[in-house]
């Protein structure tokens, strides 16, 4: 059995459902349909799950969702007019969502969960109902219903593990299975999303719920390529990564492949394949356990913008019992997570995304580091770029660093700090936000462009 996810781009449009019913039917063993709300269709388009949080909140915030409305109902019908599907769906959409935008008994996070959970939701009947109409056994679930149940954390729920059982019960039913994605059910029967992009999220749980042989991510390219497009053209596409190597992919700004989704597919050991939709012999990329082949000891290479260090320096500090903690308790109180913690016999870097803080709290958190810890020296630094270079072969291979390191110099790129060894898999440098494009260049230069020659 085989479970499939579809993205927003692969159902903005009526044309890109008919390749979708063609991919399902493709294959007997395609049985549970994990879909996304409608995505954009160029560029500058707005996603419908965009267009009903502006609804929600003009709706808090005024009481009537006004263009939003009507402009989430046009995209439904556009689809639905070029499917052949009878009006008879759009008024069931549209049902849908007047009552979920008339129920005031929720609180305002509660209220604008369920709104944006909608695209999904109808999306997911939408689909249904055209798969039924060209002859195919398919009906839509609810995820209630299917018993995907998660914490009530609005924006960033969690399954809870009593869902599997739940969820294996699916296997049992016949036809196709058409599953919004992206949201489930608390315990006490809310609707609650998981963060943005979240359809992969369910597509992986569902896969691990009823043990599918494999989990196939449909989206809109051919495969995950070893760094980004839009740094490097036409790079070297991806085979086969393992989870390690993907989550640390995707953590740093790969985003092709949600980095919350691997966790459930990986604990029952389901291989994810990501695949385009839009060309669907292609070969994509297959995300598994153990990979044998390795072509050089490096499979890809990741960055991402927007990072600040804070630098603490004190005479002695690896002597002192409980700095660290000090340290990070004043990071919690602030409700900050950090990335990285490389450190030194008298110093100690914090890594953060940086919209995390305001500049207010910001000068607040450094005096009280430098009081409470009486710290001899704290600084920070801004706009900072990680560059991760990511690799299993990297565990079993000699001057990995040396080259890296090398390629960058050659480049002219200062490394601001390394971390490494750490990870098995990964090692990472910060540098200037200015100078990421080169680093990234100059590093895919030095382990794929040289291997290909
Ligand atoms: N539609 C949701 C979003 O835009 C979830 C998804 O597409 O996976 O974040």
């Amino acid at each position: 059995m085989k479970v499939v996810k579809f993205g927003g781009s692969s159902l903005a449009s009526g044309v890109q459902v008919e390749k979708v019913f063609n991919i399902v039917t493709a294959d007997p063993d395609r049985k549970v349909v994990v879909v996304s709300a409608p995505g954009k269709r160029y560029p500058d388009d707005i996603k419908v799950t965009d267009l009903l949080i502006a609804c929600a909140e003009q709706v808090l915030e005024t009481g009537d969702g006004g263009e939003y409305f009507d402009t989430v109902i046009q995209r439904y019908t556009s689809i639905a007019n070029e499917l052949g599907l009878s009006n008879e769906i759009i008024e069931i959409i549209s049902d849908d969502l007047l009552k979920l935008l008339a129920d005031r008994s929720k609180d305002s996070a509660h209220f604008i969960e369920s709104v944006k959970a909608s695209g999904e939701d109808n999306n997911a009947k939408l689909v249904a109902a055209y798969f039924k109409s060209r002859g195919l056994e398919a009906e839509y679930v609810n995820p209630k219903e299917a018993g995907l149940l998660v914490s009530d954390e609005p924006g960033s729920a969690q399954v809870l593990p009593e869902a599997y059982d739940s969820l294996y019960e699916l296997r049992k039913r016949s036809g196709i299975l058409v599953i919004p994605g992206f949201f489930g059910y608390t315990e006490k029967g809310d609707i609650v999303t998981f963060s943005r992009s979240g359809s992969d999220i369910t597509g992986s749980i569902l896969a691990n719920g009823v043990k599918a042989d494999v989990y196939e991510n449909f989206t809109d390219v051919n495969a995950v390529c070893s760094v980004n497009p839009g740094i490097v053209e036409n790079p070297k596409e991806i085979r086969e990564l393992t989870y390690r190597e993907m989550r640390e992919l995707s953590y740093a700004g790969f985003s092709v492949f949600h980095d919350e989704a691997l966790m459930p597919a990986f604990h029952a050991g389901i291989p994810v394949h990501v695949r385009n939709t839009n060309n669907p012999d292609a070969p994509g990329t297959r995300i598994v356990s153990e990979r044998k082949n390795t072509n050089g000891p490096v499979v890809g290479i990741a960055s991402d913008k927007g990072f600040c260090s804070i630098y603490v320096s004190k005479y002695l500090m690896n002597r002192e019992i409980g700095f660290g903690r000090k340290l990070l308790q004043i990071l919690e109180e602030y409700q900050l997570s950090y990335e990285h913690l490389p450190s030194g016999i008298d110093d100690i870097s914090i890594i953060l995304r940086q919209d995390q803080m305001s500049f207010l709290f910001e000068k607040e958190i450094l005096q009280r580091i430098k009081n409470e810890l009486e710290a001899d020296e704290v600084k920070i630094q801004h706009n900072l770029s990680l560059i991760m270079v990511v690799g299993e072969g990297m565990r079993c291979n000699v001057g990995t660093m040396s080259r890296a390191a090398k390629a960058l110099a050659t480049s002219g790129v200062n490394i601001e700090m390394i971390n490494q060894g750490s990870s098995e898999v990964s090692m990472m440098f910060g540098v200037k936000e200015a100078d990421e494009n080169r680093a990234v260049q100059s590093l895919y230069n030095e382990f794929f462009a040289r291997v290909i020659a």
